[in-house]
């Protein structure tokens, strides 16, 4: 007798949605999370019109709506001196932190019964032609019909299948990233800073909170290494490309680092384990589709497991969410590689900053 019908492991924005679309549809599901307890950081922060769309069938996009903005302002500036304001298109989507997101998806599978389970990781899978068993680091075992693995780029699922994450990635860091506050600095816009010596900082204010999240070309110790991220390191850095002695960053909540990296998954199921979100695909983050995408592959993952569920033939479903989900992220690679080159070229340009990454 197994104990779920749909095993998730990782509660990330992919799983939640997946936990979701299965619970409205009558699966039952269990979502299991390595963490102890939700995280509060901004990463992915805007939502498509698609995952909007998404989370309108979940009956859970209206809050999210509301705590949101649109058409956020773009503030330019080139050694310190404010060049221009640009105003995102209207199809750019919605500025919310990606905490906020896993909240709202939380709470809507909280209503159909669902909770997380935190302090649960996975380190083991096997299966055969009735069922998967997960093991768990605590000695646990789940049997499940299914096994979704929505455990992020280090994916521990694709990690015990074998399964090779094909594509490149460079070994230092572009940017290091954080959720900072930053008393005194205008709220309404997201400003952009760059500097004829190279490198700049991004703040953007994120909605229902005091923070901004900042990403900034990280300092470099005396043989050209990047530093790690730090407030002190933030404020150097701030000093010198927005030259605004008055304001000072304070309060980090989230300090990270990220490289680029462009890899995807050279297949997305294995017998009855299947990959969707980071775990399938890694890309930049210009364009903002990294969350986007994965919420597009849990709608479509929750459609193929609840078909394979119900109908006679289970193959059939799974197999075309393969073909169809590994289409989408090999586009997805090649336009965010292209996107990020974009921004990486314009913002050398007084007046120019990541809008050209949504053109
Ligand atoms: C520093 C940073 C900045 C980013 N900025 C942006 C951005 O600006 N725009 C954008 O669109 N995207 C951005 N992203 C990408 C975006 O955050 C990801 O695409 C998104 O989080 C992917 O969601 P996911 O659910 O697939 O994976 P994740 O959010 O990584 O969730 C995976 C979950 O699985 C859990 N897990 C891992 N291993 C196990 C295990 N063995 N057992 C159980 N649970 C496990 C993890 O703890 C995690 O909670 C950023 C990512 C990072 C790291």
């Amino acid at each position: 007798m197994n104990d779920t019908d749909v095993l998730i492991a990782g509660a990330g924005p992919t799983g939640l949605t997946l936990a979701c679309a299965l619970a409205l549809r009558g699966v039952r599901v269990r979502v299991i999370e390595r963490r102890s307890q939700p995280h509060r950081e901004s990463r992915g922060k805007g939502l498509r019109a698609g995952s909007i769309a998404i989370f309108q069938e979940l009956g859970m996009a209206e809050p999210l709506i509301a705590a949101g903005t649109a058409g956020v302002v773009l503030r330019k500036y080139f050694d310190g001196e404010h060049i221009n304001d640009t105003p995102t298109p209207a199809d750019a989507g919605l500025l919310i932190g990606q905490w906020q997101i896993e909240e709202a998806l939380r709470g809507r599978l909280a209503g159909l019964g669902v909770r997380v389970e935190y302090g649960a990781e996975l380190v083991g899978i096997t299966q055969d032609h009735a069922g998967v068993r997960a093991e768990l680091a605590d000695g646990g075992v789940i049997a499940a019909r299914y096994l979704a693995g929505c455990d992020g780029g280090r994916s521990t699922t694709r990690g015990l299948l074998g399964i090779p994450f094909e594509g490149k990635g460079e070994t230092q860091p572009a940017m290091v990233i954080g959720d900072v506050r930053a008393p005194g600095l205008d709220r309404g816009v997201w400003h952009q800073w760059f500097t004829s010596e190279g490198g700049g900082m991004l703040l953007c204010p994120m909605p229902g909170t005091d923070t901004f999240q900042l990403q900034a070309s990280p300092e470099q110790d005396e043989h050209g290494e990047p530093l790690p991220p730090s407030l002190e390191s933030f404020q150097r850095i701030f000093d010198r490309c927005a030259r605004m002695p008055g304001i000072r960053l304070e309060d980090p909540t989230w300090l990270s680092s990220w490289r680029v990296n462009v890899r995807m998954a050279t297949r997305i199921r294995e017998g009855r384990v299947l990959l969707a979100g980071d775990a399938a695909h890694v890309h930049p983050i210009a364009g903002g589709l990294g969350m986007n995408t994965g919420i597009e592959d849990a709608a479509a993952l929750g459609r193929a497991l609840a078909a394979a569920l119900a109908g006679p033939d289970a193959d059939a479903p799974l197999d075309a969410y393969e073909t169809e989900r590994l289409s989408v992220a090999a586009g997805v690679l090649a336009d965010t590689a292209e996107r990020y080159e974009r921004v990486v070229e314009a913002v050398r340009t007084p007046g120019r900053g990541t809008e050209v990454a949504l053109e």
